[in-house]
Parts: C-alpha cells; sequence; structure tokens
C-alpha cells in the first residue's frame, strides 16, 4: 500500500520515487523514515498529522486514502524534496482523466482533505480543538459538537465561441508567461451557475453569451475548488478586457493558437475538445 506526504501545499517525495510519481503516492515504508527524521529525544514525533479519506462510492474499498502532512519545519530526511501539487500535476496527467478518479484523481483528493485538516484544527464556533467525527468523513467539535465538512468551492471556467468556428481566450495577470485560458471565476452565494458563467464573461471580457451547456466538471483542490467546465456561443458586444484580471483577450483559430494551460486541467481538457471539434 502506498501514503501520500505531504508538508504546505507540496508533496513529500523520497529519493526512490521520481516527481513523475507523485501520483501514486509513496511506499509505507516512507513514512517510517519521515517519522524517524522528526522524531524527538523523548520518542515522539510532534507536527504530523495522519489522516485516512475512505473510497468514493464508485470506486473498490482498498482505493482509501492514507495521509499524513507534517508542519512547515518538520525536518526532512536526508535527499527527500518536497514538491509543489500544482506544478507537479502537469507532469503526470497528459491528457489524462480530469474527473477525479485514478492516482492523480487520488492525489487531489489527498490534498484537499489535508489543507482542510489543517484549516479546521479548532471549532469555528467555539474554539474548542476539534477531533475527527467517528462515523463519517468530517471535524467534531467535542465542546458544541458542531461538525464541519471538507470545504468544497464551485467555480465554473467557459470555453466561448463565435459564428467564425474561433474561441475566446484570454491573458490573466496571474498566468505564468504568455498563457491564455479560458474566463473562469468564482460562483457567489445564491447564484446559479449558468449566472455565474454570464456574469463573470460579462465582468471580464465584456461580452454577453447565449446557449451555456455544461461539459465537465474536475476537482481543483488549489486550495479547494470544484472547476464546472462550460461552453457558451457569443450574443454580442465587443472585447474590452477589465484591465485588472484580464490583460488581454481574443479569438483564435484553432490553426493559430498561443501558448496554453498545462495538460491535467479542465480548461486544457476543453480547449482540446475544441481543437478536435468534440465540442
Ligand atoms: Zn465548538
Amino acid at each position: 500500500m502506498n501514503i501520500y506526504l505531504f508538508q504546505g501545499n507540496s508533496v513529500l517525495l523520497p529519493e526512490t520515487v521520481p516527481d513523475t510519481g507523485l501520483a501514486q503516492g509513496v511506499p509505507l515504508g516512507a513514512l517510517e523514515e519521515l517519522r524517524a527524521a522528526g522524531r524527538t529525544e523523548g520518542g515522539t514525533v510532534p507536527g504530523l498529522d495522519s489522516f485516512t479519506v475512505p473510497a468514493l462510492e464508485e470506486e473498490e474499498a482498498s482505493a482509501r486514502i492514507e495521509g499524513v502532512s507534517v508542519n512547515a519545519d518538520f525536518p526532512l530526511p536526508p535527499h527527500w524534496r518536497a514538491l509543489p501539487v500544482r506544478q507537479g500535476l502537469s507532469l503526470v496527467s497528459p491528457e489524462k482523466t480530469i474527473d477525479g478518479k485514478g492516482p492523480v484523481g487520488r492525489l487531489l483528493r489527498a490534498y484537499h482533505i489535508a489543507q482542510w485538516r489543517r484549516d479546521s484544527t479548532y471549532c469555528g464556533s467555539c474554539g474548542t480543538k476539534n477531533t475527527d467525527a467517528p462515523d463519517e468523513l468530517a471535524r467534531l467539535c467535542p465542546s458544541c459538537g458542531r461538525r464541519e465538512y471538507p470545504r468544497i468551492s464551485p467555480a465554473v471556467i467557459t470555453l466561448i465561441t463565435n459564428d467564425r468556428g474561433e474561441a475566446l481566450l484570454a491573458h490573466n495577470r496571474k498566468f505564468a508567461g504568455g498563457v491564455y485560458s479560458l474566463i473562469a471565476g468564482f460562483n457567489e452565494a445564491g447564484e446559479s451557475l449558468e449566472a455565474t458563467v454570464i456574469r463573470e464573461i460579462r465582468e471580464e471580457v465584456g461580452l454577453e453569451v447565449k446557449d451555456i451547456r455544461y461539459i465537465a466538471s474536475q476537482p481543483w483542490p488549489f486550495p479547494n475548488s470544484l472547476m464546472l467546465g462550460f461552453t457558451a456561443r457569443h450574443a454580442s458586444g465587443e472585447i474590452h478586457p477589465d484591465g485588472e484580471e484580464i490583460m488581454d483577450a481574443r479569438w483564435f483559430n484553432p490553426a493559430k493558437l498561443p501558448s496554453l494551460p498545462g495538460f491535467g486541467s479542465v480548461s486544457r481538457y476543453l480547449i482540446n475538445r475544441w481543437i478536435g471539434g468534440n465540442l
């Protein structure tokens, strides 16, 4: 059995596991090596949080996840390294599924839970230190009984096309290099996903859209999003980048594209399906 080890936003890998193996987890024996590095003279290992995540409904029970996360100052064994999960993702999932299944899905799920555990150490209502609920994946306050579940924040991402067979790609100021991608944004309280699609596109590039259609979703735990991929057709308006998030936006022909987002993301998945005439 393998185990997922985390520190901050990184997965921890011993020398024997290459970067491309990050989604498989590491052999259980590696945990002993890690524990040994953090063991104090008294024999305790402070700053280490172990957790188990049951398998998803459609998976076999053996697909449950064993994970451990360690504090930022936890000493790593010699020759170990911390690989940022988001950076490692592009190494392992070219063209692979984005549906949360398989090793990549398990890695992302383990990472999501590890971060949630770190952020839910204390009860959000009365401040008492939480325990783990015995019957489900939840934190349980031993004082006031409040349960806290892993937070999931829905966000939409939309591939907009026009009548000339072009798609709108935009450069966000947060994107590295000259990457162009799709318009995305978070769902707000009380808002339908379709309304989020319309609002985000209107705010960021000044266009009106129609024929909104859901395509696929992807768990995206950076830190806790669920990306919901849509397509929409241009209805009216000219492109006006907002100048705050979106620095440039243009219509692109599939034969001549800019730098695209990495494989393994729902944005690239939607773009590739559009290029392949499969939307
Ligand atoms: Zn409480």
